[in-house]
C-alpha cells in the first residue's frame, strides 16, 4: 500500500480512493433512519445549532445560498424559508440516497429546491455566484477537506461567507463522559434504530480525526478565506466556523 496515497476513514487507514466508496456505504445504510438518530444522538439539540449557524449567516431576502453535503435538507429548508421567493437555494450531496430524500422533504414541505448530486472537492458550478456557501456536518467525511474548502471558496461571490457546522474538540475536562458517550451509546442507538452499530461508531471515530477549532481555521485560511472565526457550540462538542472571501 502507498503510504501518500492513505487516508483516515474513522480510525483505519485506507487509500484515498476507498474512502469515498466506505463513506457511501455509510449513509446508503443510515438514510432511511438519518433524521430520527440525528434527534436521539443529540437529544433535538442539532436543531439549535442548526438555527445557530442560519442565524450567523446573514442572509437575507433575495439571496443565493449553496447547502453542500446537505444531505436530508435541514439547513436548505432553513435558508429557503429566508430567501423567499426572489432567492435561491441549491442542495447538494454526493450520495443519492440522502439527497433523494432532502429533494422530497423540502417538496413536500412547500419548498422545491433543485438538487444536484455532486461531490463538494469538485463542484459544477461557475465561480462567484453564491451569495453564502454552508457545509453541515459534512466535511468530516470528505476525503481532501482542502480542495473541497477551496472550491467552496471558489463558488462564493467576493463578499459571500462560508459557513461550516461541524462536530469538534470538546472541552478536556469534559472528554472522558463525551468518549463514553459516543463510543458506547452511540453505536447501540444506532444498533437499535438504524440496524447499524458500525456506522455510529464511524461517526464517533470520524470525530476524533477532524481537525481541531484551530487547525481547521488554518486549513480555511491556507486556501485564501478570509475573517476566519469559530463559535464553540456546547463546549465544543460543536464548532462554527465562519469565513468571508474577498
Ligand atoms: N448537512 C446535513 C445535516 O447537517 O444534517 C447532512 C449531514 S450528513 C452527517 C453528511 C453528508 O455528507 C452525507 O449526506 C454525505 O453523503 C455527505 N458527503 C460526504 N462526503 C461528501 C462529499 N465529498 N461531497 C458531498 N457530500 C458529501
Amino acid at each position: 500500500m502507498n503510504d501518500d496515497n492513505l487516508t483516515h476513514f474513522g480510525f483505519q487507514k485506507v487509500q484515498e480512493s476507498d474512502k469515498e466508496k466506505k463513506v457511501a456505504e455509510v449513509f446508503d445504510s443510515v438514510a432511511s433512519r438519518y433524521d430520527l438518530m440525528n434527534d436521539l444522538m443529540s437529544a433535538g439539540l442539532h436543531r439549535l445549532w442548526k438555527r445557530f449557524a442560519v442565524a450567523q449567516s446573514g442572509v437575507r431576502e433575495g439571496a443565493r445560498v449553496l447547502d453542500i453535503a446537505g444531505g436530508t435538507g435541514d439547513l436548505s429548508l432553513a435558508f429557503a424559508r429566508r430567501v423567499g421567493r426572489t432567492g435561491q437555494v441549491l442542495l447538494t450531496d454526493i450520495n443519492n440516497a440522502m439527497l433523494t430524500r432532502g429533494r422530497d422533504r423540502l417538496l413536500d414541505c412547500g419548498h422545491p429546491t433543485p438538487a444536484a448530486q455532486c461531490n463538494a472537492e469538485s463542484l459544477p458550478f461557475r465561480d462567484d455566484i453564491f451569495d453564502c456557501v454552508i457545509v453541515s456536518f459534512g466535511l468530516r467525511n470528505m476525503t481532501r477537506k482542502d480542495a473541497a474548502l477551496a472550491e467552496m471558496r471558489r463558488v462564493l461571490k467576493p463578499g459571500g461567507r462560508l459557513l461550516a457546522l461541524e462536530f469538534s474538540h470538546v472541552w478536556k475536562p469534559l472528554a472522558p463522559l463525551y468518549d463514553l458517550y459516543s463510543f458506547k451509546v452511540i453505536p447501540k442507538i444506532g444498533q437499535l434504530i438504524a440496524h447499524d452499530a458500525p456506522s455510529y461508531r464511524y461517526l464517533a471515530e470520524s470525530i476524533r480525526m477532524h481537525p481541531d477549532q484551530e487547525s481547521l481555521k488554518s486549513l480555511m485560511e491556507s486556501v485564501g478565506l478570509e475573517r476566519v472565526e469559530y463559535f464553540n457550540l456546547c463546549f465544543g462538542v460543536v464548532a462554527l466556523h465562519r469565513a468571508y472571501k474577498f
